[in-house]
């Protein structure tokens, strides 16, 4: 055994800017320390699990106060190399401890120090033959047919213990399934899979020519880095295009992973992908943690050679990558927005960089920095501007509603069409745009916001007195008045989906009215049992949230309204113009899919808005071509790089104090560039008791805002005011929230 000194140098779960250093357990080999192997060690009063950064002869820690670790948990590295340099660029990029995202990069049961092995409890699915399987054949076996139906609505599978609480005693059945080969326990499936095995691929259906072009230059580009930005309309086909670029990958002995976002990861999802390939893992939080475990080595060893998952999976080892997709890459579900706060979009692009293979962008409403991306020749621009199947675009309208009645927000002219579409037979869909609600102020009759008059943001109305900006901190008063044409018809507008839906079924009894929001559908399967009415006809009459633009289809929905694009238009947030204009044809794309065609009509007291202009005129591509000129003009993403810097605390006055301190240390750093905005209090100030305030840095070149916060922020907890706030810094922010 060596005995040269030896000092290991560990990322622990801490908030802390910085790796700490130990010493070997006794009497253990010093060859057994490889980078990434896990470690238990002593940390403060509690016992913590790290992962090994490197080993070193010199120590800055005094001798006296060196600790040694308790005990080497894995005889080999369970994070291969690549992601060790990964998570140290995450943490770089993000300005994240890196004891923390470390903790991103291992599921649960790693971080808990469990052993990395196969977890016991089985995942039972439906084999290729179980899923195609007549049920007609389990004719004298009712159990067996149960069991067969049952796993037919779960194409995902279901773990042991949800199986039996569905179905009580089916041991039997299972056992029968299994010998007739429709059965298969994933977990043991996915050990028993040879890596080097070539995996079996069914032919999908033929592409169209917009298709097979977009599908030929992602084969084309495999082997190599290229990222590609697939812009095709709803029902365009992209996912066949993932599919046919994933069977290449894969045909290649490559391993493909596709994020989702969580809402659109359905059973529905999963199972046309293992129609294609007869093997999918999948990687969500659908999953228990022996299950996500199952996964995780599979990906890491290169057994699963298609991997489905949401945000998380892009952390996700794998042995010998080929492709990875991000589907609906806008969606703001790709950025964690709490603690480690990175993007997993952004981390795509970055992963498919450093292992040199392409990765697709897909998506009918790119974000703006894709598009950005794609005009300076970063991306590759791939076009499906066709639907696949015989559905027409709606038309969109938009609806003047300065000075007109409203009720509960719903104007005459909404109303009047609503009254048609359902005598007409078809089904309404009412949307409200309700993410980073704060209500700006604006007048009924001429339409015009209040602004702030130290930059370009609009105002926001503040508990019921106060007109706050969100971007600098400036406050004034509510005026009287609107300053533009003196109407005293002033006011917040925009209500919540509940009052909606009751004065829409007491306008409507016969309807049907659903509510789609979080609150209605926070019981699991309530959300299924809404869409299935739905699909009976026997609810007519929708209103929600952005919940309802994504994944859901609504063949029969003739009519879409949106009720209060002006939220979109003036929030405080620089991006809401950006996310109602996705919203909005994304429920327009969900309208009017089959032979019927769609309407949608929009209420505004901006019917002059160049943005909304754009939007119904000539579509998303056109809005966002001059959205993106408007954030060029005015220094924003994608033309300028941002860094939020949060504080919150029971006390009011504490956040406010600890970011002025933080300024005055930015500024006195002197970073060309990098201008700092605020404090400013957050657009929803008081959440969960705790007050909220934050503090923006804005950079026209990253490198300089980068080097300011990679000084600054270990100095940040020095502060006295530190230590009655929680702060966190955001790279990239996506919202002011
Ligand atoms: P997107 O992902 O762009 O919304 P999908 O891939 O889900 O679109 O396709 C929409 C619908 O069109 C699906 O029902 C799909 O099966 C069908 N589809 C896609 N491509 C083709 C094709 N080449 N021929 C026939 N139908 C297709
Ligand atoms: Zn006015
Ligand atoms: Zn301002």
């Amino acid at each position: 055994m060596k005995r040269a000194p030896l000092y290991l140098k560990v990322a622990v779960p801490s908030p802390l800017y910085r790796d700490f250093d130990y010493l070997p357990p006794a009497d253990t080999d010093a060859a057994l320390f490889q980078p990434g192997v896990r470690l238990k060690l002593p940390f403060g009063r509690r016992e913590v699990v790290g992962v090994l950064l490197e080993t070193a002869v010199r120590s800055e820690v005094p001798a006296a106060k060196l600790k040694a670790a308790r005990k080497l948990l894995d005889v080999a590295p369970v994070l291969p190399q690549e992601m060790l340099a990964l998570a140290r660029w995450a943490a770089d990029y993000y300005r994240h401890p890196i004891g923390e995202v470390m903790q991103a990069l291992m599921p649960v049961s790693l971080r808990q120090g469990k052993a990395a092995v196969l977890p016991a409890v089985p995942r039972w699915q439906l084999t290729q033959a179980g899923l195609a399987g007549d049920p007609a054949e389990l004719k004298r076996a009712p159990k067996q047919r149960a069991l067969h139906a049952l796993l037919q609505r779960h194409p995902e599978g279901l773990a042991g213990p949800r199986l039996t609480e569905e179905l009580p005693q089916a041991a039997a059945a299972v056992k029968a399934l299994l010998k007739r080969g429709w059965l298969e326990d994933a977990v043991r499936h996915a050990q028993a899979l040879e890596a080097d095995i070539p995996l079996p691929v069914m032919e999908g259906a033929p592409l169209n020519a917009a298709q097979q072009a977009a599908a030929n230059a992602v084969t084309a580009a495999l082997g190599g880095y290229q990222a590609f930005l697939l812009d095709g309309v709803t029902g365009s086909g992209k996912t066949e295009v993932y599919l046919a670029a994933i069977a290449a990958a894969v045909a290649g002995g490559r391993q493909a992973l596709a994020l989702l976002p969580e809402i659109n990861l359905t059973p529905q999802t999963l199972a046309r992908f293992r129609a294609r390939f007869g093997e999918v893992a999948a990687y969500h939080s659908g999953l228990n943690d022996g299950e996500r475990l199952a996964t995780w080595l599979a990906a890491r060893d290169g057994r699963a050679r298609v991997i489905v998952g949401t945000r998380s999976a892009a952390w996700l080892p794998l042995r010998s990558p080929g492709l990875i997709v991000v589907d609906e890459e806008h969606d703001a579900s790709f950025k964690q927005q709490e603690g480690f706060r990175y993007s997993a979009r952004d981390l795509a692009v970055v992963r498919a960089q450093r292992a040199s293979i392409p990765v697709i962008l897909g998506t009918a409403t790119p974000s703006l920095e894709s598009l950005h991306n794609a005009a300076q020749g970063r991306y590759t621009r791939l076009e499906l501007p066709e639907r696949a199947g015989s559905a027409r675009h709606p038309s969109l309208r938009l609806l003047d509603i300065r000075s007109r009645p409203l009720v509960e927000g719903l104007s005459d002219l909404l109303l009047d069409a609503v009254k048609r579409h359902l005598g007409a037979g078809g089904q309404v869909l009412l949307f409200l745009n309700r993410r980073g609600y704060a209500p700006t102020l604006m007048c009924h009759d001429c339409g015009t916001p209040e602004a702030c008059k130290r930059c370009d943001a609009r105002m926001t109305l503040h508990g019921d007195r106060r007109l706050v900006c969100h971007h600098c901190g400036a406050e004034r008063p509510i005026p009287r008045q609107c300053s533009h044409c003196g109407s005293e018809s002033f006011g917040a507008f925009g209500q919540g989906t509940e009052r909606v839906e009751q004065a829409l079924t007491e306008l409507f009894p016969d309807a049907g009215v659903a509510r789609v929001d979080r609150d209605s559908t926070r019981r699991k399967g309530s959300m299924e049992q809404i869409l299935d009415e739905v699909q009976r006809g026997e609810r007519r009459l929708l209103v929600g949230t952005q919940m309802l633009a994504k994944g859901h289809d609504f063949p029969n929905v003739t009519l879409v309204g949106v009720l209060d694009a002006d939220q979109g238009l003036f929030s405080a947030d620089f991006r809401a113009s950006e996310r109602m204009a996705q919203l909005i044809t994304q429920v327009a794309g969900r309208a009017g899919r089959a032979e019927r065609p769609g309407e949608v009509l929009i209420q505004t007291h901006q019917p002059q808005h160049p943005l909304l202009q754009h939007l119904v005129r000539e579509g998303y591509g056109s809005f966002a071509a001059a959205a993106l000129d408007e954030r060029r003009l005015a220094a924003l993403p994608p033309y300028a790089a941002f860094a939020l810097l949060r504080a919150e605390a029971p006390a009011q006055a504490a956040p406010t104090a600890f970011l002025e301190a933080a300024r005055e240390l930015f500024a006195g750093r002197r970073a060309p560039g990098v201008q700092l905005l605020g404090p400013a209090p957050a657009p929803m100030e008081r959440r969960a008791g705790r007050y909220r305030a934050h503090l923006l840095l804005q950079a026209s070149q990253r490198a300089p805002l980068q080097k300011l916060l990679a000084a600054a922020l270990p100095e940040l907890d020095q502060l006295k005011s530190a230590r009655r706030v929680r702060w966190s810094v955001d790279v990239d922010p996506i919202s002011l929230d």
